[in-house]
């Protein structure tokens, strides 16, 4: 049983993991998929680097400077957080990790796809939550949209109670899985009050109940839904010490809001650890 369990290693999560470390709490950090910083060809606007450093020389840094601490850094994508009593199991692909706290540094993503229909039939017939909506979709017919291991981990979520799963990848390549795969690029998704219809660029239709997106890697807002915390907008809301509602859950960087810079990042990394912490220590 980890302490702490950290999601992202840009400069949120591997501060955090630093001030847990030296704080002599056994602690990992798990992250997959490029971070905003790795983006970054150039920062000058940090202090202490006096010629400016390169987004991916400082996520390198940071990740090294971590393990250098004796952080244990896997690279592994999350596929989601189940709370188990007062502790929590944090999901990868062949490995669940037990944690007595969560700290979300997933840095922000784009979400939704730029398909014609998707805003209009949110909440009726478009969902980004599997475990939160499958159950409206029992014996129905569903696709999900996306072609990562988030998007195979979703559909097997809806395969307990959807009647038929396809998986629409937009014109991206096909992932592995044992689910029926489309790879035509879509047009539009159609419907009058829910949606009825996907339409591709070839002209074909699928007729439809349901459409899930789960475009990349899990992010901050698929926790959220899951756990229950509270958002605003597509940030996570957080207090002055990181904390989400959902008590031993804590939440920092660019997913929280406000000014999306490093400084900020670190800034409630350090806060974010310090906060699990003494969460861990007062159990
Ligand atoms: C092009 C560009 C230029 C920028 N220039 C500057 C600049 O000059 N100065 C400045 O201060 N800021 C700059 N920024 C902003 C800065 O990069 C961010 O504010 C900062 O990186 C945010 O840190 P973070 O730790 O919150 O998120 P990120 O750096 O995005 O790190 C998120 C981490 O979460 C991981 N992750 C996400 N989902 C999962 C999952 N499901 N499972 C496991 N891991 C996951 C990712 O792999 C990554 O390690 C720039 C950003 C961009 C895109």
């Amino acid at each position: 049983m980890y302490d702490v369990t950290i999601i992202g290693a840009g400069p949120a999560g591997i501060s955090a993991a630093i001030y847990v470390k030296r704080a002599n709490l056994n602690v990992l950090v798990l992250y997959f998929g490029e971070s905003n910083l790795e983006q970054a060809s150039k920062i000058d606007n940090y202090y202490g680097f006096a010629d400016g450093i390169s987004g991916e020389d400082l996520f390198k840094n940071g990740i090294k400077q971590a393990q250098n601490l004796g952080v244990e850094v896997k690279e592994l994508e999350v596929l989601g957080i189940e709370p188990v009593g007062e502790t929590f199991n944090v999901k990868t692909e062949n490995e669940n990790f037990e944690t007595k706290t969560v700290i979300i540094a997933t840095g922000n993503r784009k979400l939704k796809p730029n398909i014609k229909g998707i805003e209009e039939f949110e909440g009726k017939g478009i969902s980004y939550c599997a475990i939160c909506d499958a159950f409206f979709y029992r014996n129905k017919n569903v696709a999900v949209i996306g072609n990562g291991k988030f998007a195979v981990n979703e559909a097997t979520e809806l395969s307990h109670v959807a009647s038929k799963i396809t998986i629409l990848t937009n014109g991206l390549k096909k992932p592995e899985c044992e689910f029926e795969v489309n790879t035509n690029i879509i047009n539009a998704i159609k419907g009058e009050n829910r949606v009825t219809e996907v339409e591709f660029e070839d002209g074909s239709k699928m007729q439809i109940d349901g459409v899930f997106i789960a475009l990349g890697e899990a992010g901050a807002s698929d926790f959220a839904k899951t756990l229950g915390i509270m958002q605003e907008g597509d940030n996570i809301k957080i207090n002055e010490k990181m904390e989400t509602n959902v008590p031993g859950i804590y939440a920092c960087g660019n997913i929280t809001g406000g000014l999306l810079q490093v400084c900020k990042a670190v800034y409630e990394g350090a806060e974010a650890g310090l906060s699990a912490v003494n969460y861990v220590r007062a159990k």
